[in-house]
């Protein structure tokens, strides 16, 4: 079973066995990338790049198998290695936002974006005058693509969330791209929901940007990535300086790496970088697109149990396309709700899911939330309707 892969999920919270529903948040990580960081402290821990000892030598290839790796599995040039979605998006506000806007130009956002797609370009419309356009939500929680066909008009760049964290829901990106290509706009995704639940060909979706962390696909938290076209590459500026980022140094002048090194200034997540490396070679072995299918019919299972439980749901009106499900008890507030959950070792998150502006929206201050991952199964979702359906009793 692949559970038994992951040590954390044979242990016990509040005395029951832990049901792990909160993997949009972070999963948890199988043996295999747990040993591999192990193995990385005890036996080749050194400083990447700059030396020519056996350590070194392992310490650098091991970091680098991991963007040979995201390169080849995205099928994508160029790979930033980053500290996960939020560096990655900040880096295009800094590295793209800062050389190629200027007063005046559009970015396109989404109602849906999770904050890390939202408060960077807040930060570029302050210093810089750059408009933000919001594109609404239709009420079956997809995106209003009529209201996106006019914000493009005249904009720079499309910054949106592929799979959102809330909703359950997967937009239609390859039409967004094809709207914001056929205006010249630069596309920007927040792919942090998506990349663990499908496989991305990077070139042929042709967008200019994705942004996507290692935590949420069984790999260790505190990096990520910034997948880039070779035009947006191109058009990057340096960004943070220090070590590792230049090719030479005088008193008054510096020059700069040409390949992602150029936007890695000082000692990266080394130890971090094996470990994604081994979680992406592990994943590599799992069909991902059955696992998708599966997922997807746990939770629409638990969206319809828990609205015949008399819970709202906020995960798609119709089917879900995401293994996400948001949902509301009439008069318990999602924090005690999610207690109760935790006292039978249920874990979930509440809360606005860092989207407030989708909060207000939708007109709620939060959800609860439940979502699932590779390791879940049918008695995940049993336990949870189980114990949702205890509460509800002993609240009416
Ligand atoms: N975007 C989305 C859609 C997310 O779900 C998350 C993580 N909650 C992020 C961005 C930010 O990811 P990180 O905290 O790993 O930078």
């Amino acid at each position: 079973m692949l559970k038994d892969q992951f040590p954390i999920l044979s242990r016990q919270v509040n005395g029951k066995k832990l049901v792990y529903l909160d993997n949009a948040a972070t999963t948890q990580k199988p043996q295999c990338v747990i040993d591999a960081m192990t193995h990385y402290y005890g036996q080749s821990n050194a400083n990447v790049h700059r030396a020519v000892h056996t350590l070194a030598g392992e310490a650098t290839e091991g970091y680098e198998e991991c963007r040979k790796l995201l390169k080849e599995r995205y099928n994508a040039e160029r790979a930033i290695i980053t500290s996960g979605t939020t560096e990655s998006i900040n880096l295009v506000a800094h590295a793209w936002g800062r050389s190629n806007l200027s007063k005046g130009d559009v970015i396109v956002l989404t109602e849906m974006e999770h904050h890390s797609d939202i408060v960077p370009w807040q930060m570029l419309s302050q210093e810089f005058g750059v408009e933000l356009r919001f594109v609404g939500i239709n009420d079956d929680y997809s995106l209003d693509m009529e209201m996106l066909e006019e914000a493009v008009k005249g904009a720079s760049l499309v910054a949106c969330v592929h799979t959102s964290n809330v909703l359950g829901i997967r937009n239609d990106i390859e039409s967004l791209i094809k709207i914001s290509k056929s205006v010249g706009a630069r596309v920007l995704l927040d792919s942090a929901q998506a990349v663990p639940h499908e496989l991305i060909d990077f070139k042929e979706l042709g967008c200019d940007f994705m942004a996507f962390s290692a935590h949420k696909m069984c790999g260790p938290t505190g990096i990520g990535a910034l997948l880039v076209s070779e035009e947006a590459f191109a058009e990057m500026s340096t960004f943070m300086g220090g070590g590792d980022m230049i090719e030479t140094v005088t008193l008054d002048h510096s020059t700069y790496q040409k390949n992602e090194h150029r936007f890695e200034a000082g000692t990266p997540r080394i130890a971090e970088g094996v470990g994604w490396a081994k979680a992406l070679e592990w994943i590599d072995g799992i069909d991902l697109e059955n696992e998708h299918s599966r997922l997807l019919g746990i939770a629409r299972g638990v969206a319809k149990g828990l609205q015949d439980l008399g819970m709202t749901i906020y995960s798609g009106l119709g089917d879900l396309d995401a293994a996400v499900v948001s949902f509301t008890h009439p008069s318990i507030h999602p924090e005690d709700f999610a207690r109760l959950l935790d006292a039978k070792g249920i874990a979930v998150r509440t809360g606005h899911h860092c989207a407030q502006p989708l909060m207000a929206r939708l007109g709620i201050s939060g959800t609860i939330r439940a979502s699932f991952y590779l390791y879940n199964d049918q008695s995940d979702a049993d336990d949870l309707l189980e114990v949702t359906k205890l509460i509800v009793e002993r609240m009416s």
